[in-house]
């Protein structure tokens, strides 16, 4: 039997990242960068004042306070006075640093009082106390200057960095394409949500679970429905996979020795199938190989086994697709509250961990059943216990990996 690490290395050998593509900055959102960017200006692009008030020459304030106000600068004017000596503007948030000023006193720092818009700038204007040059001025290129990479690829474009592409007057960048996952749910005893339950079906979970999880994972989902245990829906589900390019085909169940698993054989007449038995609990089977040259992963059908199949195996994957390569998250850790068992593989229980007394402390989210979709949805987080290991008593240190 595989390591879940051994698995994961052989599986994860047959990833490339999909190509790229041109992408506006309005659908840029949770997109792969994939080239690095320079600043193509400095930030901020000319010197400006960070306040409405009074530019001038801060050196000129030492021994008088008292300044003629002999232009009035606007945000976004173009035309700009040059200071003499002694001289001041009117300068507003924003507006460029005239030639000559070096400071820029607030308005609430001197004696003039209109604040009604469109208050025509005062003749004269007396200040409160002198400034020291650079006061309340952004200088050209104080928080990048051209040239700077400001976003090194691969990385995730939060709203923080298409606003400072924006910023830097990027409209467009490359970005890995999404990749493209064909979800398909087998088995002939079940039924889409909307319908109600008959005798002997239950409700299709999976393809539900699995749809959200590949589009948190930055991916695009193929709905392939639910084809019923027979060869014929199997094959036509997978090629409609192959017609829509899919990068990828995901199923759950129907891939262990089952009578009426026709996935297996699918696989071994139109590609390749590697069927593993993981050491791992919950879920021991995994198919993976390809269907005409698409890699193709086949989890359990039980849905607690295929959500934590996921988080193991395919989402690595496809993280390596969408170009952000394989994030193994940081280790973390908490106490056990209780006692916790296994049988000896690696398992990835379902547990609430809590703050205590400044202590990450973990406790069991529930029975810890593969079906138990209810204590994966009360718990925060999967507990692992290492493999070999068959008990933890209470107060232990456990390894964790929060969930969403
Ligand atoms: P199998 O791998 O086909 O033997 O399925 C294992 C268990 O998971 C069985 O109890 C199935 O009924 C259940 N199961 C399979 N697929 C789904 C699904 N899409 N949603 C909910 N339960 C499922
Ligand atoms: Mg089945």
């Amino acid at each position: 039997m595989l390591s879940v690490s051994e698995a994961q290395q052989r599986i994860l050998a047959h990833f490339h990242p999909v190509g790229t593509e041109l992408c506006p900055l309005q659908q840029a959102a949770g997109r792969i960068l994939a080239e690095d960017i320079l600043a193509g200006t400095d930030l901020p692009p000319f010197s400006n004042s960070s306040v409405d008030g009074f530019a001038l020459h801060a050196a000129d304030a030492a021994d008088q306070l008292n300044f003629p106000v002999v232009a009035d600068i606007r945000a976004g004017q173009a035309e700009l006075p040059v200071l003499e000596h002694g001289q001041a503007a009117r300068i507003m948030t924003g507006a460029p640093l005239p030639q000559g000023a070096d400071a820029v006193v607030m308005v609430e720092d001197t004696d003039y009082q209109e604040r009604l818009p469109g208050s025509p700038a005062p003749r004269a204007v007396s200040l409160h106390s002198a400034p020291q040059p650079g006061l309340n001025v952004r200088n050209r290129g104080a928080d990048l200057q051209r040239g700077e990479r400001v976003l090194q690829a691969p990385c995730r474009l939060r709203a923080q960095e298409i606003g400072l592409l924006a910023m830097l007057g990027v409209p467009r960048v490359a970005a890995y394409r999404r990749p493209r996952l064909a979800l398909l749910s087998t088995g002939s005893e079940l039924l889409p949500p909307s319908e109600p339950l008959t005798s002997g079906k239950i409700h299709d979970t999976n393809s539900y679970t699995l749809n959200v999880l590949t589009e948190q994972a930055g991916a695009e989902v193929l709905a392939l429905g639910i084809a019923a245990d027979n060869r014929a829906e199997v094959y036509a589900c997978l090629e409609k996979a192959v017609d829509a390019k899919a990068d990828l085909i995901l199923t759950s169940a129907g891939v262990s020795v089952g009578a009426y698993d026709y996935v297996k054989p699918a696989l071994e007449a139109q590609g390749r199938l590697e069927f593993w038995q993981v050491n791992m609990r919950p879920g021991k089977p995994l198919a993976f190989g390809d269907y005409r040259g698409i890699p193709f992963f086949g989890l359990p059908g039980n849905p607690v086994s295929a959500f934590v199949g996921f988080i193991i195996f395919v989402r690595p994957a496809l993280e390596i697709l969408g170009g952000s390569g394989w994030l193994e998250r940081p280790r973390r850790t908490a106490r056990l509250a209780e006692a916790v068992e296994s049988d000896g593989r690696e398992t990835f229980l379902r547990g609430i961990v809590r703050d205590e007394n400044g202590v990450p402390t973990a406790r069991l989210a529930g029975h810890q059943g593969s079906g138990n979709l209810f204590a994966l949805v009360q718990a925060n987080a999967l507990l692992i216990l290492p493999s070999g290991v068959k008990s933890l008593p209470a107060n232990s240190e456990i390894e964790i990996c929060p969930i969403e």
